[in-house]
């Protein structure tokens, strides 16, 4: 049995490593919840990957403000883009613990990529992954989870962002299909996503408990990509809106029962929440190695900037706030992976760990002075990506909400 396991392993090892390279034993990251060898092995990959072939182009790809497909392409290759998805269905078979790694070492390097990554495997994906059929998932799930056909999820629209429930797109049944009309806004791979998976009102009356969800697929009439979002960071993750007009979606694409759709959503956004408290972290440790790389560099009145107790404390700060926020998202994580309940955890993760990357991407940026300013260091493109991360997938402020609900209820 043992020998099984470990030849198991070594298979997955030998298909993670990236062909040709090698990998440093990793020293420098703190990490209270050890690593098993295929984790590691999932994060040295992710890490050189990272190294390799995103830094190089992370401005090139935030000033072109395109989807790098060729990326997609590789990271489709490794097995990233199939992260949660059953290894029957064509995916990896791993858990939140792994997923949480490949977003966070993306994201020390480019958190725009792990944002399209983040909501092609945690979101669009893991909808039809965890709701959809054995129909819907033998026909979907396999090309997702190898990349050959990226997802898109459609929950937000002009009128409804932390208010999802007040969504104004309708699904009406006529005979075999739903005709869908509306309009979905900031939707993340919209365009460049062939498959999407749309939450829509089937019965108005019934509120919540009227809402659905419906797989969809590009080029169906009726089904077009609207304005691409213009933004301030995280450019190279595109942003669209999808619109529907009449669109005749068969019948057979609804996901689950009519009327579970925001239940489903709000199950894959909790999910959702560990992704984007890993994003948090690794951009928060791209902004501390920045900067403590910086501050032992530079010099002002005859010292290293590290010298100076100033620059020490912003660093300490946010070497503390990385670590606590790394306790929090791989403690919401584990717990995903043994199916406990994580409400509370994962959006306890999300606020600390988004509000943690704000502030130390602002303070990389004063510790790089008119340096962090420029596009010549990484702290720059950090501080403008990070906004993002206390707004998706429920503000900070929604997260307080829940926390307080999940107290109070309990
Ligand atoms: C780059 C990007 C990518 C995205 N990708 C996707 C995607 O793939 N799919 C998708 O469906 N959506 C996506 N979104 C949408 C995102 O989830 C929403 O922007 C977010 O949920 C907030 O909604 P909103 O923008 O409408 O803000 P609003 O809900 O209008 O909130 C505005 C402000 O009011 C506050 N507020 C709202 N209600 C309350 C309250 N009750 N109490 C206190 N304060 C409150 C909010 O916290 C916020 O500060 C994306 C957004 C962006 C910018």
């Amino acid at each position: 049995m043992l020998i099984f396991i470990f030849n198991k392993l070594l298979k997955r090892v030998n298909q993670l490593l990236i062909r040709g390279k090698t990998f440093m034993a990793d020293s420098n990251t703190p990490f209270t919840f050890e690593l098993n060898e295929e984790q590691s092995a999932i994060r040295q990959t992710v890490r050189s990957f990272a190294e390799n072939n995103i830094r190089p182009n992370v401005l090139k790809f935030d000033e072109a403000q395109e989807h790098p497909a060729e990326i997609f392409r590789e990271l489709g290759e490794m097995g990233f883009l199939g992260i949660l998805v059953p290894e029957e269905n064509g995916g990896s078979g791993l858990g939140y613990v792994e997923y949480a790694i490949v977003v966070e070492e993306l994201a020390k390097v480019d958190p725009s990529v792990a944002l399209s990554v983040a909501a092609h495997n945690g979101l669009g994906t893991n909808h039809i992954n965890l709701f959809g059929n054995k129909e819907q998932k033998a026909k979907y799930l396999p090309d997702l989870a190898q990349g050959i056909k990226l997802a898109a999820w459609g929950l937000t629209e002009p009128a409804s962002g932390s208010d999802a429930a007040a969504m104004q797109t309708t699904a009406v049944k006529e005979g075999g299909y739903y005709i869908l009309n509306g309009t979905k806004n900031f939707i993340t791979n919209g365009g460049v996503g062939k498959t999407a998976v749309v939450m829509a009102v089937t019965d108005k009356q019934k509120g919540k408990k009227g809402i659905s969800a419906f797989i969809l697929e590009k080029g169906w009439v009726g089904f077009s990509v609207g304005k691409k979002e213009n933004k301030l960071g995280m450019r190279a993750s595109e942003t669209v809106q999808l619109i529907f007009e009449n669109c005749k979606v068969p019948a057979e694409n609804l996901i689950g029962l009519e009327g579970e759709g925001l239940t489903q959503a709000l199950k894959i956004l909790e999910g959702g929440r560990i992704s984007i408290a890993a994003l948090s972290l690794g951009l928060a440790e791209g902004c501390l190695e920045a900067a403590l790389n910086y501050s032992q560099q530079r010099k002002q009145f005859g010292k290293q900037l590290a010298e100076f107790q100033a620059i020490q404390f912003k660093l300490a700060d946010i070497a503390t706030g990385v670590d606590a926020a790394r306790l929090l998202t791989f403690n919401a994580a584990v717990k995903k992976d043994k199916g406990e309940k994580i409400a509370r955890e994962a959006s306890m993760a999300k606020l600390f760990a988004s509000e943690v990357a704000t502030k130390a991407a602002n303070e990389a940026v004063q510790i790089l002075g008119g340096y962090g300013f420029v596009k010549d260091y990484p702290v720059e493109k950090f501080y403008r990506d990070v906004k993002l991360l206390t707004i998706g997938e429920g503000t900070s402020e929604v997260q307080r909400m829940l926390i307080a609900k999940n107290m109070l209820a309990g």
